[in-house]
């Protein structure tokens, strides 16, 4: 439809001056598209002195209209049409509502520029707002690397933030084990996602360690990777693979765009460090408290874990028991059947120690051939049917093993608080005791108030 052109009325202002400055309030003060294009049609409304206009603007195929709700837009009739950019601006107004339409293209064209202004600031506002929100993220995982955590809270982290940062659906964290890459942190905002294991094999190929982050659009991600997977984020350090992250959409529908893969790459690497060092961390820690042989609490280990058991017992007013084990004539094995030997009856013990101890006792190694397990909440009493079922154990490996001879274990009990209620008293009590079955013959199991 044509302009409607009419010369009768004057505008109330002179298109220029006080009128691009009322445009310029429109855009600064709107918070919302809305107010935005009511904020452009008041400068019309008030320009015209007329109420029967409406404004219509197209950004991205989607049109926003803004105008009278109790006029008819049937009608009205088109009045200027403008496209700036990316923005298609329509003015339309009841017949014979606009007088002056000669200075409508230049208010319209003005109109457009502006609108499509606010909307390439507004990118720019999200741009920044993101770049704002990504560096929230890099400043989170600085944090979890200068502090030390368990490997699996590190995981647990490193999966929260990932998903957090690009918005995901869904995001799984898989580690290899077995060949197979397993999901040991997941989470979903959708329904029934569940996530499997997949063969760790055909991801390595496609995406041997030092790769970068991916969408799964590269040969050989998508075939091994859960459907609907939108990026696949590698964790590796000195040319090892140590986790990997996969993405599911994102809640702002966007893609993963070249700066959130450059943004998965910086935090997958801070990620690999945190691991690594977790990792390192608790070997240093095992190390310190494990007998190497036996893989059981060293000495210093089960002392401290004595010293706090005999400090819950005396809290919760129960007992706590200790059976202090020493093999019966273990030099002998080592002379006859040679150091090694004893070393693999040594490793033997300790995983008969494990097999018969229940989850809350607690075994080590005090050294050469003597052991001690604590039994929390257990007389000594209770504690000689564990020490029996050990011996029993013993037995039936001597039975498979008949090369290392007959062989059997002298055993002191003692319980706090009643035989001592620190440490070196309760060991004493047990000493004693193991002392004593020794004296009385060996492969005797005595309660120190036997005597
Ligand atoms: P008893 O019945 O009096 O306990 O006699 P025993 O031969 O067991 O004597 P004792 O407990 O005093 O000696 C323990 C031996 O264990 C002495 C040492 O040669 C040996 N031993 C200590 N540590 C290790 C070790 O790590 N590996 C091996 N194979 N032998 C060890
Ligand atoms: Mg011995």
């Amino acid at each position: 439809m044509e302009p409607m052109v009419s010369q009768s009325l004057e505008p109330r202002s002179t298109p220029t001056g006080g009128l691009s400055s009322a445009i310029a309030a429109a855009c600064r003060q709107a918070r919302d598209e809305q107010e935005l294009y009511d904020g452009c049609r008041s400068v019309l409304v008030k320009l015209y002195g007329t109420d029967a206009l409406w404004l219509s603007v197209t950004v991205s195929g989607s049109t926003e209209r803004v105008g009278p709700t109790d006029r008819s837009f049937d009608q009205a009739v088109e009045v200027f049409r403008c496209v700036s950019g990316e923005t298609l601006l329509t003015i339309h107004a009841e017949p014979d509502a606009i007088r002056d339409a000669q200075s409508l293209p230049h208010i319209g064209f003005g109109l457009s520029v502006a609108l499509e202004m606010r909307g390439l600031l507004l990118d720019r506002q999200a741009a920044l707002d993101d770049a704002t929100f990504q560096l929230g993220a890099l400043r989170q995982v600085v944090r979890l690397l200068s502090s030390v955590h368990s490997t699996e809270e590190t995981q647990n982290l490193i999966h929260d933030f990932m998903a957090e940062v690009f918005f995901a659906w869904w995001a799984a964290f898989y580690r290899l084990e077995g060949g197979q890459y397993v999901p040991l942190h997941s989470r979903s905002l959708g329904e029934g996602m569940t996530f499997e294991p997949f063969q760790g094999r055909g991801l390595d190929r496609a995406l041997p360690p030092g790769s970068p982050a991916t969408p799964p659009s590269e040969v050989g991600v998508a075939e091994v990777v859960p459907p609907g997977t939108e990026l696949v984020v590698p964790m590796d350090a000195g040319g090892e693979r140590l986790a990997v992250m996969l993405l599911g959409p994102r809640l702002n529908q966007k893609p993963y765009g070249p700066s959130e893969i450059e943004l998965a790459g910086a935090l997958s690497q801070a990620a690999s460090i945190a691991l690594t060092n977790a990792e390192l961390v608790e070997r240093l820690h095992s190390a310190a408290t494990t007998d190497g042989l036996t893989g059981l609490l060293n000495r210093r280990a089960i002392e401290e874990r004595l010293s706090a058991e005999i400090s819950r017992s005396a809290r919760h007013q129960v007992s706590t028991s200790i059976a202090l084990m020493d093999l019966d004539k273990f030099k002998l094995i080592n002379d006859t059947l040679g150091h090694a030997a004893g070393d693999r009856f040594l490793v033997h013990i300790g995983q008969l120690l494990r097999k018969h101890v229940r989850s809350l006792d607690v075994s080590g190694r005090l050294g050469g051939d003597e052991f001690l397990v604590i039994l929390p909440m257990t007389t000594t009493e209770e504690a000689k049917v564990f020490v029996n079922r050990v011996r029993d154990g013993l037995r039936e490996f001597h039975k498979a093993n008949p090369e290392f001879g007959l062989s059997t274990i002298s055993v002191g009990l003692a319980q706090a608080p009643r035989d001592g209620d620190t440490v070196s008293s309760l060991l004493a009590a047990a000493d004693a005791a193991l002392y004593s079955a020794k004296g009385g013959g060996r492969d005797l199991i005595r309660d120190v108030t036997e005597g």
